[in-house]
């Protein structure tokens, strides 16, 4: 195996998801790059935030690494092994270990189902569990993600959002995964739930030694969980950076506009706040800008940056931009 020599549990070497839409006559099809070479690290153990902007690819990247979408190119490594090029029912097998948490629990989870069934059924899928030992295995995961016992003949319907995510989260950690993608798992939640979830996330990634990939369009979302975060943009990691440093030093001027969009709780400190407000709307990823897919929206734009694809490079000690207008003797853009 040619990756692997670290400490990284998922790595993913050039992903590519494209979407064929249209395909129409005369062979019109077109297509979305929804994951356009994507070449990133997951260390064990560590919960690395995805975030961006509505369309930029983040669900398509979380399930493409578990294989919900088919990758169209590249590889995905899971301790050292490729997932992209395993038969479906190999890797049906791995899915034990890879799970997936939704934003939307109601529609993750069937509604003529009760919990205990929900829960339960990775569980008897997998072969971990059956009769009564599966139904205790059930309970135990209730009380783990914070539900009464009690509870198990009820259906999604009778409980609240808060609730069902920690039936999501149960049902995920039923088959004892290793990895897991939250895709915006707090983003349809009331303000007061979101950080009860976060904490239970944080719980069970400390009791049971978990990665997560956290995606959310909310930088301040993933503030308090990840380790490191990832910027996207139309497909591409266009920042990469340890968690406080994304926050205190963004250098992408991308990422300086996300962060200053998040408002500050202090309220002198947010009436003085610089706002940096990105020009144009978000380009089509069919047909996405030439040379660096942000320039049309960029303050700093110049005409290189029409013309040459930006490589990810290290700018400071784990510290990653992908900007024509940064090295590591210019680290700071204008
Ligand atoms: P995000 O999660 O960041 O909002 P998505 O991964 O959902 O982004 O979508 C990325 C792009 O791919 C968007 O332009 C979206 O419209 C498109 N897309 C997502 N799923 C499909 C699909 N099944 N077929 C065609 N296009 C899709
Ligand atoms: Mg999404």
């Amino acid at each position: 195996m040619e990756t692997n020599g670290n400490n990284s549990l998922i790595s993913l070497d050039e992903l590519q998801v494209y979407y064929r839409i249209g395909g129409g006559l005369f062979s019109e099809s077109k297509s979305v790059k929804a994951v356009d070479g994507v070449t990133l690290d997951i260390k064990k153990g560590e919960t690395l935030g995805l975030v961006g902007e509505s369309g930029c690819g983040k669900s398509t990247l979380g399930k493409a690494i578990l294989r919900l979408t088919e990758p169209t190119g590249g590889r995905v490594f899971y301790n050292g092994k490729d997932l992209a090029s395993l038969p479906q029912r190999e890797m049906r097998e791995q899915r034990k270990h890879l799970q997936m948490i939704f934003q939307d629990p109601y529609a993750s989870l069937n509604p003529r189902m009760n919990v205990g069934q929900i829960i339960g059924e990775p569980i008897r899928t997998f072969g971990l569990a059956n009769g009564a030992a599966a139904d205790l295995r059930v309970e135990e995961l209730m009380e783990t993600v914070g539900l009464s016992r009690r509870f198990t003949r009820r259906y999604p319907h009778e409980f609240s959002g808060g609730q069902r995510q920690r039936i999501g989260i149960a049902r995920a950690l039923a088959v004892e995964p290793e990895f897991i993608v939250a895709d915006e798992p707090i983003s349809a939640l009331d303000v007061s739930i979101q950080a009860q979830i976060m904490n239970l996330m944080g719980r069970l990634q400390t009791e049971k030694n978990l990665t997560y990939l956290f995606i959310s369009h909310d930088l301040r979302a993933v503030r308090h969980l990840s380790d490191r975060v990832a910027v996207m943009y139309l497909g591409k990691i266009v920042e990469l950076a340890p968690g406080k440093d994304i926050y205190a030093d963004p250098l992408m001027p991308y990422t300086q506009a996300l962060i200053s969009a998040v408002p500050v709780p202090d309220p002198e400190i947010e009436a003085k706040r610089e706002r940096i407000i990105l020009q144009g709307d978000v380009p089509s990823s069919i047909n996405p800008p030439s040379g660096c897919h942000f320039h049309t929206r960029c303050p700093y734009v110049i005409e290189d940056c029409k013309r040459i694809v930006p490589q990810l490079v290290e700018i400071k000690p784990g510290h990653q931009a992908a900007c024509i207008r940064i090295s590591p003797e210019h680290p700071n853009i204008g």
